[in-house]
C-alpha cells in the first residue's frame, strides 16, 4: 500500500532513503532548512520544502502529524535531531525513525519517545567488517544487541553433510534460517536437507557464535 512519509535532512543518508521510497512508488515529502539541498532533490520526490523542523510551528503547518512514517536523518547537529524528534512525537507523529550517529545520540533519540533508532554508519562499519575478515561472508546485520544474520558460502567442511548432523544450533547456537541455492531461496530447510557446493546460508545467532563458527570453518 502506498504510504506517506517526510524525511528531515537530506545529507547523503537521508537522500539514500527519500529517493528509496520514492522509487518504491510512495509519496515523499522532503526537508531541509538548506535551501540547495532542498532544490537538488525536488524534482525526485512528491514535494520538498526548505524549512527549519526545530520550529514547532513549521512541523504544525506541514501537516506532519498525518504522514505514517516520519524520518529524522539529521547526524551532526545532535541538538536539532533530538528537538525534531521531541516535538514530532509531541504533535502525534504515529511512527518516528531517528538516525543516531553514535549509542549517546541514539540513546536520548529512544528518550525522547523515537519509535525506531537506527545506526546507519555503525551498521555498515559491521557489515564490511564481517566482509573483510573472511572472503566468505557474504553480509552480516546485526538486528538487535548480539543477534546478528549473517550470509556465507557454505564451508569447505559441511559440504554433503545433513543439516541436522553440523550441530550447528548444539555448538554455536546458530539456526540455519535459509539457503541460497541457484539464486533460488529455501527458507527454513528441512533437517534432511544436505549443503551442496556453491550454497550459501544464511545464519541467525549471537554474534560469539557467529564468531566462533567463522573461526572454525573460515
Ligand atoms: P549525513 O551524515 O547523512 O550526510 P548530515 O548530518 O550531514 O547527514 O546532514 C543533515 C542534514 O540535515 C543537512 O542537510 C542539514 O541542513 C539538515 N538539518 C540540520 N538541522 C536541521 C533543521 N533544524 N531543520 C531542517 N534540516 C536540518
Amino acid at each position: 500500500m502506498k504510504k506517506q512519509y517526510a524525511i528531515i535532512g537530506l545529507g547523503r543518508f537521508g537522500n539514500s532513503v527519500a529517493l528509496t521510497l520514492v522509487n518504491a512508488g510512495h509519496e515523499v515529502l522532503a526537508i531541509d532548512a538548506d535551501e540547495d539541498r532542498v532544490q537538488r532533490i525536488a524534482d525526485c520526490v512528491t514535494h520538498a520544502v526548505v524549512a527549519d523542523s526545530t520550529e514547532e510551528n513549521t512541523l504544525k503547518s506541514l501537516g506532519i502529524r498525518n504522514f505514517d512514517i516520519v524520518i529524522v536523518a539529521i547526524g551532526q547537529n545532535v541538538q536539532a535531531s533530538v528537538l525534531t524528534t521531541l516535538l514530532l512525537k509531541e504533535l502525534g507523529v504515529n511512527y518516528v525513525v531517528a538516525k543516531a550517529d553514535n549509542s549517546l545520540h541514539g540513546k536520548m533519540l529512544e528518550k525522547v519517545g523515537a519509535d525506531k533508532v537506527v545506526f546507519p554508519e555503525r551498521d555498515m562499519g559491521q557489515r564490511i567488517a564481517h566482509n573483510l575478515m573472511s572472503t566468505n561472508v557474504i553480509d552480516y546485520l546485526e538486528v538487535a544487541p548480539d543477534l546478528g544474520i549473517i550470509e556465507v558460502d557454505v564451508p569447505q567442511e559441511l559440504l554433503n553433510v545433513r543439516l541436522l548432523d553440523t550441530n550447528l544450533r548444539a555448538d554455536y547456537g546458530i539456526t540455519v534460517l535459509a539457503i541460497r541455492r541457484n539464486g533460488k531461496m529455501t527458507l527454513s530447510p528441512n533437517p534432511g536437507e544436505r549443503f551442496l557446493p556453491d550454497d550459501k546460508l544464511i545464519l541467525v545467532g549471537e554474534g560469539s557464535g557467529i564468531q566462533r563458527f567463522e573461526e572454525k570453518y573460515f
